[in-house]
């Protein structure tokens, strides 16, 4: 297929349409869950999006983005106009890189271990700060996914709770890609039980606020089973030209 090539101007109209097209999707599938539309967090996922088309959903009232790579979201920072905008890393993220990035962003998304965990809090404590995080787990229990497997949760959470400088505000997923919207509904509202379920217990330290489901495909029926924040990237921005 032929693409075209839109200049920036065109980019930018296009930016401005679809955030309010997925506010308005947002806001009727909030009220559908009895929920109010700013109850749903739209974070705009930016991975590789050039800083001027960033800069520009930013000024058009995003206050919430989402970066995959440590060395990626580094690189384009010194030319985003974050303002009052948060950072949140959304993906996989290894030991290594942990001290790079504490400091760097709001939140981290994709904690999917205790040993991640530890290295969080670790580097977050000689920073003098507390990370704040959500805990990604594998719903689809896929074998390629990152993600913790769900037998492994409780017993993770509970772990993390003792850790100092680390503080869990919730879950996050990406479930399998499903042929059938029953499916895919299936695993948000298992999801959203296991939420409610864990936010009931009340366990200290462990802030269950956070329910970080649904994507430029399927961000309408997350939010249908819950979710308060979405993670939307290619229906903002267009598709992604790796
Ligand atoms: C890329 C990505 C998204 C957004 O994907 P789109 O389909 O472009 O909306 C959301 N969450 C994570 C973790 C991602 O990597």
């Amino acid at each position: 297929m032929k693409m075209a090539v839109l200049s920036s101007e065109e980019r930018f109209k296009n930016i401005e349409y679809n955030l309010a097209v997925i506010r308005q999707k947002i806001a009727d599938a909030a009220k559908e869950s009895g929920r109010k539309p700013e109850d749903v967090k739209l974070m705009a996922v930016t991975k590789t999006v050039e800083p001027i088309f960033i800069n520009h959903a930013i000024d058009c009232g995003i206050d919430l983005i989402g970066e995959n790579k440590v060395q990626e979201f580094l690189s384009k920072k010194p030319y985003l106009k974050l303002g009052g905008c948060e950072a949140h890393l959304i993906g996989h993220l290894q030991t290594n890189k942990v001290r790079q990035i504490v400091s760097e962003v709001s939140m981290i998304q994709s904690v999917d271990s205790v040993k991640l965990a530890r290295e969080i809090s670790k580097r977050s404590e000689a920073a003098g700060k507390t990370t704040e995080c959500l805990i990604e787990v594998n719903i689809g229990d896929e074998e390629s996914k990152t993600g913790l497997d769900l037998s492994l949760l409780m017993q993770t959470l509970e772990e993390i709770s003792l850790l100092p400088s680390i503080k869990v505000k919730g879950l996050m997923t990406i479930p399998p890609i499903c042929d059938d919207d029953g499916q895919l509904r299936k695993y948000f509202s298992q999801m959203n039980e296991i939420f409610v379920d864990i936010k009931a217990k009340k366990i200290d330290n462990i802030d269950m606020s956070i329910l970080s489901m649904g994507m430029s495909g399927d961000y309408e029926e997350a939010v249908r089973c819950g979710s308060n924040l979405v993670r939307v990237g290619s229906a903002i921005f267009g598709p992604r030209l790796y």
